[in-house]
């Protein structure tokens, strides 16, 4: 059986060598020609210029392959993304057009039909698809969607969803109602049904895993508002999406009610290049109507003559787009299928990461954690008594932690939050300043797991060391 053999680490080196070898082969069954002498380099000058990239690249880069790098959403593609990757950008497709490259357009409905899956997209008519350069052009393609189906109507989203969807708003010159949030980050649902009474509300963008604390807006009571104020519903699960895989009530999943929901959603929005192991450039936008694919329909001269079948480029704003980005993808979920078991076991450690995370800092004396953890982020500060003193301590804490000899240096974030959020909170403190600077933490690679008790040691030891000093 499968499980009682030890899984395989990729050797990078070793699987990049052997696609390159297979490319190579393929393209000597067309029959040799002259390379053109132009694109010849000085021997002399790409040694030395690659020396200095490297060095460039390297300089002043922070780790994020390295579990002391948890601060922001970075993290590097998983060996097997940077394969297939790699492998398709020495063919180059771009899947703009069927003609720009036939097996990756082929993937990358693959690929969508098992997001289209995952979220329940894909029973009674179907649904509409296609993966995007990012979670941005993603959700400005559902709000553009949204303006189109109910011209002249605001967008409804929560004041700790991500800006993107007020720029978007402007960009698309629709108006952006915020709505307030409890004390946990999520949508208030009282504060939407005002929000829905005193405004014709074309859209609410529901987001399942806010980009600052990881909140999950509760979709499942957000909907009948919406439907019964003829509001369509767009989930922004760019960061959270893949954790519909763990929504199993389970210690080491997430509740389950609010990502069942997405399926009665109108679009849904998730990110590859965040949780779904994939170098940037990798987002989806997926529609339940197929029939909203109508506001695409353009005409171009330029692209469509060797198919009648519907082609990706008449179903997205973007026109070139890297076939690279849906084969890698397609490779990943082909060994990291989109189930519990598959992807879902990547993301188990970095939750109990964060859960062990909160655990730790209510017994600390000194640091506290900011509010219970829905997915892996974990937002922690010190029980000073002042928002000034907070603030200098924790970015102190910052700057020393990522000053320390290499081997040592621990990679956290900053981030801010009102005197009035952490109040809300239960956090008491006097408002000596407007905001505060506290430290975040996404456990976004399951090595976090191995690493928790000695961060929270590191931040009590350096805490005592450094600020008393
Ligand atoms: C990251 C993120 C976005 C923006 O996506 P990009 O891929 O960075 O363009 C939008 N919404 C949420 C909730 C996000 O986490």
């Amino acid at each position: 059986m499968a499980q009682d053999r030890p899984d395989l680490a990729i050797d990078l080196r070793q699987e990049a060598g052997r696609v390159i070898a297979a490319l190579e082969s393929w393209r000597d069954t067309f029959g040799a020609f002259t390379p053109a002498p132009e694109n010849g380099v000085d021997a002399d000058t790409w040694s030395q210029t690659l020396d200095t990239f490297i060095d460039r690249l390297t300089g002043e880069q922070y780790p994020f392959f390295h579990p002391r790098y948890a601060g922001q959403m970075l993290k590097p593609p998983h060996p097997v993304a940077v394969v297939g990757y790699l492998a398709t950008m020495l063919i180059n497709p771009n899947n703009h057009a069927l003609d720009g490259g036939p097996a990756t357009a082929a993937m990358e409905k693959e690929s969508v039909a098992r997001l289209a899956s995952m979220f329940g997209f894909d029973s009674g008519s179907g649904h509409l698809g296609h993966l995007t350069s990012s979670g941005t052009i993603a959700n400005l393609e559902a709000l553009w969607v949204g303006r189109e189906e109910r011209p002249g109507a605001v967008i409804a989203v929560s004041r700790d969803a991500h800006y993107t969807h007020k720029r978007m708003g402007q960009v698309l010159g629709v108006e952006v109602v915020e709505v307030d949030v409890d004390n946990v980050g999520r949508m208030d649902l009282d504060h939407l049904g005002d929000v829905l009474s005193a405004h014709d509300v074309g859209t609410v963008v529901a987001t399942l895993g806010t980009t600052g604390l990881g909140a999950i807006d509760p979709l499942a009571d957000i909907l009948p508002l919406a439907r019964a104020a003829g509001s369509r519903v767009h989930v922004d699960a760019a960061y959270g999406g893949f954790f519909a895989l763990v929504a199993d009530d389970s210690d080491s999943g997430v509740a389950s009610r609010h990502f069942d929901a997405i399926a009665q959603a109108d679009s849904v929005v998730v990110d590859p290049h965040k949780h779904g192991l994939q170098p940037y450039g990798c987002g989806a936008v997926l529609f339940a109507d197929p029939a909203v694919g109508a506001h695409y329909r353009h005409d171009s001269p330029y692209t469509y003559f060797s198919s009648d079948e519907l082609h990706l480029g008449e179903i997205s704003l973007e026109c070139s787009r890297a076939g690279a980005s849906a084969a890698a993808f397609w490779l990943t979920t082909e060994v990291f299928p989109l189930t519990s078991d598959g992807l879902g076991r990547v993301l188990r450690p970095g939750l109990r990461a964060a859960r062990r995370m909160h655990e730790l800092l209510g017994q600390s004396q000194v640091w506290q954690s900011v509010q219970e953890p829905e997915l892996d982020i974990v937002g922690y500060l010190t029980r000073d008594r002042s928002a000034s003193g907070i603030d200098r301590d924790c970015v102190a804490l910052f700057h020393a932690l990522a000053e320390l000899p290499r081997e040592e240096q621990w990679h956290l974030a900053t981030y801010s939050m009102s005197i009035e959020d952490l109040t809300r909170r239960g956090i008491a403190l006097d408002a000596d300043q407007d905001r505060v600077r506290i430290l975040r933490s996404v456990f976004m690679k399951p090595e976090h797991e191995f690493v928790i008790e000695n961060l929270v040691e590191v931040l009590e030891a350096t805490h005592q060391r450094t600020l008393r000093a």
